[in-house]
This record gives structure tokens, C-alpha cells and sequence, in this order.
């Protein structure tokens, strides 16, 4: 149990409540790991503001007893970025009472949410407004949109609509001193220098506090088809993908594939799920919304599924027949990261690639992870469409649970350095968090490390926020 610093606990009382700041273990546990288990840290408090103001009276104690804040919504992201370090003289800032909608512009088509704001919430209330928040992840129920913005989440929809940084307008950040920056605007033309939001969005709680933000949403899916192919390789993904796109235009949402061993898993560990098209290697999961209600979409996609069948790209295909089988589908996909953890401990490579270049990569990759760790089991699905796979790795069935992970340095550079040959990126959409600090160095050129190193220095001198994330922490 750590001690909290009562000149901190009578400024943080000041700001928040009493009641708004936690220190009893087990309150204050939660808040320090992270949801696979994987990061364990230590905090002084948890302290949980309601407004922005309280935001800013927090980091203004914080500042000035130079002490570290580490930036919490939902807690489901995948690099240990939300979770303090050992030292435990971090408070971890909760977002999640920042909770409210704060505005609804039909007419402009943009939503004003809270940090706090879980993202399926953020969904339902523009579909209340007959609008569509395109941002879709399977942790949607509990991460929130400031967690989604600072990691610059990415997704199923991102094929059609971009990642988080392409769906917001505007933001309000607290900043290192406690100053808060009002950028809520909701223009979609604004040249009037520097894009500050663009900034804070990714930059995972080291650069400000992300308080609230103007979305965009756009016109709701009257029509929607979701197709299962089953394919015999990734190059035929690939070009089904590409026969698709010139198909159906920009009305392909997503393109989403996966190995059959992840739709095993997926299946083992939710038996209700369906199991369409057996008996293939690689399976890519098709989505495509109309706007127009009286759209042929269905029969469209069904006849490029046809093609592809005809001509032997793809080797089997099923199309949803109703809203719930489009569902079941979306389950498979869905399911396969949380069967994963259930499965046991694996290594996990978020990566994205130049979508011509990805079948070398898994062939090349597949070849020396094989030789460099026998009975590896490649758990392999991801975003096609965005170049983003989820490449995982889990040890052989009969190894003892977490020893698979001693190999996780030799894997790492066996992967990393392959996609770095290949113009790819080591971190698609999970970001940097305390995970890949050190891979980031290794691959970044000089000139941009020194150039994030600025901006973090020019932003919070003092690095406060989120120490030893993303970037080293300060001396
Ligand atoms: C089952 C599952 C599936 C997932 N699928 C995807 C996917 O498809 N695509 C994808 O991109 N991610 C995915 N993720 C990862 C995760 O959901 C996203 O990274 C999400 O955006 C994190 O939101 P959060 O609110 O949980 O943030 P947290 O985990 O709480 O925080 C993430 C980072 O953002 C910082 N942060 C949080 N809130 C703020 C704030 N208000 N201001 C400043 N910094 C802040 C934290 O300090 C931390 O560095 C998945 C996770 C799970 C569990």
C-alpha cells in the first residue's frame, strides 16, 4: 500500500472530493493493471475528476508537486499505456465520470462527447439521431473516446472511414500547466495554421489531457451485406479485396481476415458461434453498407462473389441471410482476441504493411519463426483492407503455459525487422505505450525521435504526463 502525499491529498480533495480519490488497494487495483494482466503497476491514488475544470485543478497540483499523471478511460488498451509504472508515485487520472454527450448537431452532422464517454454509447447516440459513428472495435463497450482518440484507434470500419484522427473535428485538452485549450470546433474547413488536435490524438496520454471532442458522423446504413469467403491463400485475399473495392466502391466497409486456426479458437472458446465454409486455410469476412435503402448491394456483392468463385479466387463464400446471421459472423472475427487470452499467453504483433506486400511477409516470416521457434502456432487475422494484421503467436500445445513468452525479444526482431524492410510499421493502431518504447527507438530514424522528443519537451517540460511511454522518461 503505498502512502499518499498529504499535500497532494489536500489539493487533489480540493479539486475533485474526497470521495473522487481512491487509495484503498483495493479500489486503486484495477486502475493498475492492465486487462490482459500483463502490466502491473503502482499509483499513489486513482483520482476520478467529473468536469473539465476538475481536470485542470488536478494537473495544476500535480504540476506543481511534480508529480506524474497517467491518463485512463476505458483500460482496454493493448500496450500497457494506460497502466503506471513500479514506482508508484503516479496518479492515475480515470476519465470514466466524464460521461455526458454534450451536444448533437443534426444538421452539421458532428457529436460533442466527453473523454469519458464509452464508444458504443458514442455510436448510440447518433443513431439515435438516424446517424452513423463509424468507429468500431470489438472493445467498444467499455473503451471511451478519449482512450480512442489518444491511442488513435483504428478498427473495422477504418477501410471506409479512417482511423479515430480522421473522425474528429475538434478537441478540448488540459495542458501540462493546467491550462485549458478550448479547440472544440466543428468545421470541416479550418487552415488557420498548425493542426494542434492532430497532435494529442495518438499521443496516448504523454502530450495533454484529452477532455472532450467535436466527431464527425455521417448519413446511417440503410442497407447492409456481410459475406464469409473462404480462401486458399493471402495473395487471393489480396486480390479479392481488389475485385471487391471495384465492385462495390467505397461502399466495402471492411475486409477483415482470418487464419482458420484463429477461427478455431474463436470457436472453441464461444462453441455457439457458426462454422460456414469449412476446411479452408484463410477466410476473409466482407462488409458493405448502402446509404440508399432501395440499394441492390446485396445482389451485387453476391454476384462479385460469384465472379470470384467462377474464376477460383475465392473457394467458397456464404452471404448473411438476416441481421443476426451478418451478427454470428461478426462474433467469429470479434471473439478472437479475448479467445486468444483465454487460450494462454501469446505474442502479439500489431503490425500494417503495404497491402501488395503482405503474402511475402507471412510467407518469409512464417519460414523463420518456424525455424527460430519450433511448434509455434500463428494466430494470424487483422485488417486486409487497412494493411493491419494482428500477427500472434502462441507457443506449442504442450509447452508450459508462459514459457512461449522467453521468445519474445528473438520473435519481436524476427517480425519487426522483416516488416521494416518493408516499408511497414511496427504498431498499426495498438500505438507505443511501455510495450514497444524500446522497438520504437530501434526503428525510427534519428530525425523523427528528435523531433517527437521536441514536441513532448515543448508540450510538457516537465514530463508529467505519462512518464517513460511512447518516449523515454526525462531525466
Ligand atoms: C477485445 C479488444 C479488441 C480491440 N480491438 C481494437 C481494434 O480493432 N483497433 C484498435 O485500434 N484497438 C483495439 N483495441 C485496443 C483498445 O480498445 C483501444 O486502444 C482503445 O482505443 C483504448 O481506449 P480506452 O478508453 O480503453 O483507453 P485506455 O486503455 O484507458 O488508454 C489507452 C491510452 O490512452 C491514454 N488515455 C486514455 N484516455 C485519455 C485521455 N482522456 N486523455 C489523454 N490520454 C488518454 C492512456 O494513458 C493510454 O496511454 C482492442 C482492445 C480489446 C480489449
Amino acid at each position: 500500500m503505498i502512502e499518499l502525499r498529504a499535500d497532494l491529498r489536500a489539493r487533489l480533495d480540493a479539486a475533485v472530493g474526497s470521495a473522487q480519490v481512491l487509495t484503498a488497494a483495493d479500489d486503486v487495483a484495477p486502475y493498475v493493471t492492465d486487462w490482459r494482466g500483463r502490466f502491473h503497476g503502482r499509483a499513489q491514488a486513482v483520482v476520478r475528476p467529473g468536469s473539465t475544470d476538475e481536470v485542470a485543478a488536478v494537473v495544476r497540483a500535480c504540476s506543481d508537486l511534480q508529480v506524474p499523471i497517467v491518463a485512463q478511460g476505458g483500460n482496454t488498451g493493448q500496450c500497457g499505456g494506460a497502466t503506471p509504472d513500479a514506482r508508484g508515485n503516479a496518479i492515475v487520472l480515470s476519465l470514466a465520470r466524464m460521461s455526458r454527450v454534450r451536444a448533437i448537431d443534426p444538421d452539421n452532422a458532428t457529436l460533442t462527447a466527453e473523454a469519458g464517454v464509452p464508444l458504443a454509447a458514442v455510436q448510440q447516440a447518433a443513431a439515435d439521431c438516424g446517424l452513423l459513428f463509424p468507429l468500431s472495435l470489438a472493445a467498444e463497450g467499455s473503451c471511451t473516446i478519449g482512450g480512442n482518440l489518444s491511442t488513435n484507434a483504428g478498427g473495422t470500419a477504418v477501410l471506409r472511414f479512417g482511423n479515430a484522427r480522421e473522425l474528429v473535428l475538434g478537441i478540448e485538452v488540459v495542458l501540462a500547466d493546467g491550462r485549458v485549450w478550448d479547440g472544440l470546433r466543428g468545421l470541416r474547413k479550418d487552415n488557420t495554421g498548425y493542426d494542434l488536435k492532430q497532435l494529442f490524438i495518438g499521443a496516448e496520454g504523454t502530450l495533454g489531457i484529452v477532455t472532450a471532442a467535436v466527431l464527425k458522423l455521417f448519413p446511417s446504413p440503410k442497407v447492409r451485406a456481410t459475406a464469409l469467403a473462404a480462401l486458399s491463400d493471402v495473395g487471393a485475399a489480396v486480390r479479392l479485396l481488389l475485385a471487391l473495392r471495384q465492385a462495390l466502391g467505397d461502399r466495402l466497409t471492411g475486409f477483415e481476415l482470418m487464419s482458420a486456426y484463429s477461427i478455431e479458437l474463436s470457436r472453441k472458446h464461444h462453441p455457439a458461434s457458426p462454422d460456414p465454409c469449412p476446411g479452408h486455410p484463410w477466410y476473409a469476412l466482407v462488409q458493405a453498407d448502402d446509404c440508399a435503402s432501395d440499394s441492390p448491394l446485396a445482389a451485387q456483392l453476391e454476384h462479385a462473389l460469384g465472379a470470384a468463385l467462377e474464376s477460383g479466387l475465392a473457394k467458397d463464400a456464404t452471404i448473411a441471410q438476416s441481421g443476426e446471421q451478418s451478427r454470428a459472423l461478426w462474433a467469429l472475427r470479434e471473439n478472437i482476441a479475448e479467445a486468444q487470452r483465454r487460450e494462454g499467453p501469446n505474442i502479439k504483433h500489431d503490425i500494417s504493411l503495404p497491402v501488395s506486400a503482405i503474402a511475402g511477409f507471412l510467407d518469409e516470416a512464417r519460414a523463420a519463426l518456424v525455424a527460430a521457434l519450433p511448434g509455434v502456432r500463428f494466430v494470424t487475422f487483422g485488417h486486409l483492407g487497412d494493411g493491419n494484421l494482428h500477427y500472434n503467436l502462441a507457443g506449442p500445445a504442450a509447452a508450459a503455459p508462459g514459457s512461449f513468452l522467453e521468445n519474445t525479444a528473438r520473435a519481436n526482431r524476427i517480425v519487426h525487422d522483416l516488416v521494416a524492410a518493408r516499408g511497414g510499421s511496427i504498431s498499426a493502431e495498438h500505438g507505443i505505450g511501455q510495450q514497444k518504447r524500446d522497438e520504437l527507438v530501434r526503428y525510427k530514424s534519428d530525425v523523427e525521435l528528435d523531433l517527437m522528443r521536441r514536441v513532448k519537451a515543448a508540450l510538457d517540460p516537465a514530463g508529467i504526463f505519462n512518464p517513460g511511454k511512447v518516449l523515454e522518461a526525462g531525466p
